[in-house]
């Protein structure tokens, strides 16, 4: 029986795109999907079309070949045009407007966060980051990629003679009927000018992360950041790398507190990602004096809130100030670069912050990290090997199914569909205020967490969403680097 295909659904990878012509794949109605397993999935608009079978047949040459057929004729005809553009559609994709304009479609569509326009020796890669890996949607010659980049620097008001210096920009734009803004930065590399345009509009997925029920707490993880957003006065501090989504988090809390609207919330952003209704949104300028995020904190609480965030604390002058606030009466919701939620207590010690005032203040260090989420289409399960039991701590006599993540025409081939965050908390109870006071090391906290609740950690989050099907292993030995698990073993050894 043959397979149908969703069309609408589908995210043919540049690379398999690339199997056929376009010229031809558009002329016999064939549209490859994927490789699954080492079999080029083929879908054809018509499966009785013998020419059709033998033409994509011939040029895929040793190829083993599987057809299949849409589910809706109509939509597969659109679906095929926007993989291989024709003029008819795009206007001469030559042109750099009409490039752009398709670029910009495919991004909305795919649910990218960023474009990259990456000039090489003979040809520039448009890429795409979509669920946090960048792949490749497009290949352009280096004149038409020229001239792209210049129309891009026009629409962002930079110099289009400079060349050789970087520049940031923005540009507000219109893509099929939904208003997007792109921050835009350039640099130039050997082979011409690099440009990154990061989406900050709401595409489809942000708007799901709007609220905290959507961002893959687990209920006992939901409950304690509630608690810790209701006390009246204390800190609450994100962590984890630039990318682990700390903005969404705290944004999601911001919205939450904003509600009932008896509340003064003003947040010190730089830059200001996007607004949020009922919430005094200030901008600061971290690279000049003249607004820092200090400067703009103390200015702030002459304002009477009754919540501050302050997108970033990066040095000890915004760390005491923003800590000490929360001493007379304000919660306080900030981030800061660490890895691990007990690296929270030690960074802001070593930022020259009284261990007291972290006592008297913190209430909950939080770490996180996006994870990729298997494909739903694809995604086998298989039992757990030995090695991986010991390592985990599972029964290898009784070993548990873990998600394998695969490949197919809905995901790009890449077994991996939108994202989950894991999370690790630190709620600041009398027995951490002591461990801090004594002066005792990161790991000290780490351990003393582990042992006092195991899913309260990274690694035990990550565990237990492996094996509700949210994320696999590999996604979570690629993000996370156990380094305090490493230190305990050679303390054990
Ligand atoms: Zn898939």
């Amino acid at each position: 029986m043959t397979r149908t295909v969703d069309t609408t659904r589908v995210r043919p990878s540049h690379d398999v795109l690339r199997l056929l012509p376009a010229k031809t794949a558009r002329a016999v109605g064939a549209l490859p999907l994927a490789v699954e397993d080492g079999t080029v999935v083929v879908c054809l608009a018509d499966k009785t079309d013998f020419n059709a079978i033998e033409r994509v047949e011939t040029l895929l040459a040793d190829r083993k070949v599987e057809f299949v057929e849409a589910q809706d004729p109509v939509d597969f005809r659109r679906v095929l045009r926007e993989n291989y553009p024709d003029a008819a559609m795009t206007g001469d994709l030559e042109r750099p407007e009409n490039l752009f304009a398709h670029v910009m479609r495919r991004a909305l569509a795919r649910n990218a966060s960023d474009i990259h326009i990456s000039p090489a020796e003979t040809e520039t890669l448009v890429r795409m980051r979509i669920d946090g890996r960048l792949q490749t949607d497009l290949s352009v010659s280096s004149q038409t990629a020229a001239e792209f980049v210049s129309y891009i620097k026009v629409l962002a008001n930079l110099d289009i003679a400079e060349k050789r210096a970087p520049q940031d920009g923005n540009i507000d734009t219109n893509v099929n009927g939904l208003e997007v803004s792109l921050r835009v930065a350039t640099v130039p590399t050997i082979w011409g000018e690099h440009v990154t345009l990061r989406i900050l509009s709401q595409t489809r997925e942000t708007k799901q992360l709007d609220t905290l029920d959507n961002l893959g707490f687990h209920s006992h993880q939901l409950k304690l950041f509630e608690e810790a957003l209701e006390t009246p006065d204390g800190v609450v501090i994100l962590s984890g790398p630039t990318g682990s989504g700390k903005t969404t988090t705290l944004y999601a809390a911001l919205r939450r507190l904003a509600k009932p609207g008896d509340l003064h919330l003003v947040s010190i952003e730089d830059p200001v990602e996007k607004p949020v209704a009922g919430v005094t949104q200030i901008k600061v300028d971290a690279r000049q004096e003249r607004v820092s995020f200090e400067k703009a904190l103390r200015s702030v609480l002459r304002h009477d809130p009754d919540v501050v965030m302050v997108g970033e604390i990066r040095d000890g002058e915004t760390a005491q100030t923003a800590l000490r606030s929360a001493l007379t009466g304000h919660l306080v919701l900030t981030t800061l670069h660490t890895n691990s939620a007990p690296g929270i207590l030690t960074r802001l010690v070593d930022l020259g912050v009284p261990p007291y005032l972290v006592a008297s203040t913190l209430r909950l260090a939080v770490a996180q990290r996006l994870l990729r989420r298997p494909c739903r289409e694809c995604m086998a399960w298989q039992p757990a090997d030995a090695a991986t039991c010991e390592r985990y701590g599972w029964d290898a006599a009784n070993p548990p199914k873990v998600p394998v993540a695969r490949g197919c025409a809905y995901c790009g081939n890449t077994g991996y569909s939108g994202r989950t965050a894991i999370y690790e908390m630190l709620p600041v109870n009398d027995g951490v205020r002591k461990m801090l006071l004594k002066g005792e090391s990161e790991g000290d906290i780490y351990r003393w967490l582990k042992a006092f609740a195991p899913g309260l950690t990274l690694r035990g989050d990550a565990l237990a969403k492996v094996l509700e099907g949210e994320t696999t292993l590999e996604e979570y030995r690629a993000t996370v680097v156990e380094e305090l698990e490493l230190a305990e073993l050679t303390i054990i050894n």
